[in-house]
């Protein structure tokens, strides 16, 4: 298994080093991984001049999966567009194919009082939202401002072809035959005609997953039914616009930033794995930041790129019996609970693994 390793700007290098020495652990236990270290980024503007240098691009093109912290800060705002740390991140998504965005909303009862939404709400929330991320109206053309009529008008063109949605539909039936084998599709049929394809191909390929039960939502629907009954989803599938959206919403019910992994992945299952958050610059270099989300990014990994099931789940209860332990970083710390700071949280996941 060979992971490109890609620490990045600000706390990235902090919470990298943490699930770095968790694979190492397991490495000692017989997992056969090999890590290579890339630079990306700020970082990487500083040694190269380019966010997303050639070297990076052969490194991670030659892995199996790439394990990327954060990118970006306030000393790279005022570069070139082309040179900006995100960029970077656009660069190796395109270059990789990584066309499905799966991003768990999942929250440790241990941890339910860090959500803005009633306990009982929220407390043992698990869902996981697919997200298509290469193609819809971010990517469609013709796009533009032009002059019509004497005035301005501005316009984008949202546009799906069946291989897209299939591809996506296949990735997110998987997904949920993992889980609880319920998934909703999330479109806006009754006004786009775009949507309604989508959600003629997504029954298609449901006939292939006779074991996942498959409903669809209105989008302002379901944007509503995130915060009034989170817990009655599992998988949700959506295009990429509705899926940006939904999938901040559904990470924030869970009130804990430094605590939600992500997985980009292409047509094989190779995949990109980073925490959802960015940077922090407010709290790089203090040993504070929260190296959970990155951990947990490693379980998915190994998950979904690797197929190693019973590993990501030793990851996550180790993870979780930190919690219920009372280890918290100060992102979710809680009175009566153990202060820890990022390498101190490290060593307590590795004591429970
Ligand atoms: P951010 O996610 O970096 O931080 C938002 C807030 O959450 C901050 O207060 C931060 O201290 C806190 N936080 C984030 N991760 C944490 C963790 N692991 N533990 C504890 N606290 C944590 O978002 P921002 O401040 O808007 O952006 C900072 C930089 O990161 C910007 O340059 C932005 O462009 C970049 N960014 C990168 C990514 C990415 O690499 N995928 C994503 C978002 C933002």
């Amino acid at each position: 298994m060979k992971i490109a390793v890609l620490a990045g700007d600000g706390i990235g290098p902090e919470i990298i080093a943490q699930a770095v020495r968790v694979l190492n652990a397991l490495k000692t236990d017989g997992l056969n991984v090999e890590l290579e270290h890339g630079l990306i980024g700020g970082c990487a503007v500083d040694a190269t001049g380019d966010p997303y240098p050639e070297a990076t691009h052969r490194l991670a093109s030659h892995a199996d999966a790439v394990l990327l912290g954060a990118v970006g800060g306030p000393q790279y705002d005022d570069l070139p567009r082309h040179q900006r740390p995100e960029r970077g991140l656009l660069a190796i998504r395109k270059a990789l194919n990584l066309f499905a965005n799966l991003r768990p909303a999942i929250l440790y009862p241990e941890l339910a009082n860090a959500s803005s939404l009633k306990y009982d709400v929220v407390a043992g929330l698990d869902i996981m939202i697919v997200r298509e991320l290469t193609g819809d109206i971010y990517f469609g053309e013709p796009r533009g401002i032009e002059m019509r009529d004497h005035q301005r008008v501005g316009f984008n063109t949202m546009i799906y072809s069946e291989t897209e949605i299939r591809r996506i539909a296949h990735v997110a039936f998987k997904a949920a035959a993992k889980r609880q084998r319920k998934l909703c599709s999330v479109d806006k049929m009754n006004v786009l005609e775009c949507t309604q394809l989508w959600r003629d191909i997504v029954i298609e390929v449901a006939k292939e997953y006779p074991d996942v039960t498959l409903s669809h939502m209105l989008v302002d629907n379901a944007a509503m039914q995130l915060v009034r009954n989170p817990k009655q989803f599992d998988v949700m599938v959506t295009g990429n616009m509705f899926g940006d959206i939904l999938s901040d919403e559904a990470s924030m019910l869970t009130g804990s930033i430094g605590m939600l992994p992500s997985a980009s992945l292409d047509e094989n299952n190779k995949g990109l794995y980073e925490p959802i958050h960015g940077s922090a610059p407010d709290i790089s270099g203090k040993d504070i930041a929260n190296p959970l989300a990155t951990i947990l990014s490693v379980a998915m990994m190994l998950r979904y790129t690797f197929n190693q099931e019973e590993t990501a789940q030793r990851i996550e209860q180790a993870i979780q019996k930190v919690l219920a332990a009372g280890f918290r970083t100060r992102d979710i710390s809680e009175s009566g609970m153990t202060s820890v700071g990022t390498r101190e949280m490290g060593d307590a996941v590795l004591s429970f693994l």
